[in-house]
């Protein structure tokens, strides 16, 4: 177990990870791939988890290709994680970083001409041969090459002269939707794509994409949001263990006579007296203004009464005996009564989008991430 810099005393929450369900998530992907190797996608601080102790815990489970979004923080991951694991960006190369990202060891995933270029002039410059991917775009007009790039390439391999490619990849628009025609079309696409370029290892599952079949697993999946207990089969039961507990101090009680406005803009007014607890988490810790929801105590739902406020949120006590909770007493925000899933429903947005949101002024505590 490991800790944040924040202490627990002086902390208003407590964010407890746990590296024991990442990895059990992880297992549980690597067998639904079978052959198909399983990479680990850590973009976004893995996620708000934390880039570098997830990685860490993976690698105890034969884990050693991962994905960040940024040169900046593959730079990060290969000083936590020495030299040996692969570790791709899939922004590919901001114009300039080339050198940065070759002497990191990182392996740039080019989405276009230009950066196949850029990268292809320093390997020339430094006479050596340079690994990258290859995305092409097959159907969600985001990153990657078009196809009218691909038949460029096609047409003069020497575009690629000094590049090794590890991986021809291309990404899914619409993998958490089982039932669209887009998903098989990206499919056909992507195959006649990669038959153009060079032959190499070809990626196209996200963790969604994992739960499509075989046929979209090709030789890497790279699986994201379900590794941190996101469902990844939205509508279905949720196959993966939750990871993420999310714990507010409570920060004062009180009780409030019948009338009584709460909050910013008296957006609530008690019609009768009650008990309120004040919470120390708010939207500046990721808890968005809009999600008007409720705490857990001990498994009993406490309603917000009022506005989120920056840094602290007003909760309905009432149904608690008297002085069962206390300045300090934890309340849960997320975990077994509400999981990731559940507060993006409030919030009108998907799990990642809480999950990349959480603040920074936690107490972070990481369970099970040791060696079995
Ligand atoms: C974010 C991302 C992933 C991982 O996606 P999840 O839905 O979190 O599994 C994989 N590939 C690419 C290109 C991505 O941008």
């Amino acid at each position: 177990m490991r800790r944040g810099e924040i202490s627990r005393a002086a902390a208003g929450a407590i964010l407890t990870i746990d590296l024991g369900a990442i990895r059990a998530n992880y297992r549980l992907l690597s067998k639904k791939l079978g052959a198909t190797k399983c990479a680990a996608v850590v973009k976004a601080d893995g996620y708000g988890l934390g880039g570098v102790e997830v990685a860490h815990a993976l690698q105890q489970d034969g884990c050693d290709t991962f994905f960040v979004a940024h040169v900046s923080a593959g730079i990060k991951l290969r000083k936590a994680l020495g030299a040996s694991p692969a570790i791709f960006v899939l922004n590919g190369l901001p114009p300039g970083s080339e050198r940065e990202c070759a002497s990191a060891g990182l392996v740039p995933v080019l989405n276009s001409l230009d950066q196949i270029e850029a990268w292809r002039g320093l390997a020339s410059r430094s006479g050596r041969p340079l690994p990258a991917a290859l995305q092409v775009d097959s159907g969600m007009a985001r990153m990657g090459m078009a196809p009218s790039e691909v038949d460029r390439l096609a047409a003069d391999p020497s575009l690629l002269d000094g590049i090794d490619v590890a991986l021809v990849m291309s990404h899914l628009a619409c993998a958490d939707e089982p039932g669209s025609a887009v998903n098989g079309e990206q499919l056909r696409r992507f195959k006649a794509l990669r038959k153009k370029l060079p032959a190499a290892p070809a990626s196209l599952a996200n963790c969604s994409g994992i739960f499509l079949g075989k046929a979209f697993h090709f030789d890497l999946a790279r699986p994201g949001v379900a590794l941190y207990g996101v469902n990844p089969t939205p509508g279905k039961p949720n196959p993966m263990k939750p990871v993420v507990r999310l714990d507010a101090k409570v920060i004062q009680t009180r009780d409030v006579p019948k009338g009584e406005g709460i909050g910013y803009g008296h957006t609530f007014r008690t019609k009768k007296a009650l008990r309120a607890a004040t919470i120390s988490l708010g939207y500046a810790d990721g808890w968005q203004r809009r999600a008007n929801g409720k705490a857990f105590f001990n498994g009993v739902p406490l309603p917000f009464l009022g506005r989120v406020s920056m840094d602290s949120i007003v909760l309905d006590i009432s149904s608690l005996a008297e002085d069962a909770i206390r300045a300090g007493d934890l309340v849960e925000l997320i975990g077994p009564n509400q999981t990731v899933d559940d507060v993006a429903r409030l919030s009108g947005t998907i799990g990642y989008e809480i999950l990349t949101g959480l603040g920074d002024r936690f107490h972070r505590v990481y369970l099970g991430g040791g060696a079995e």
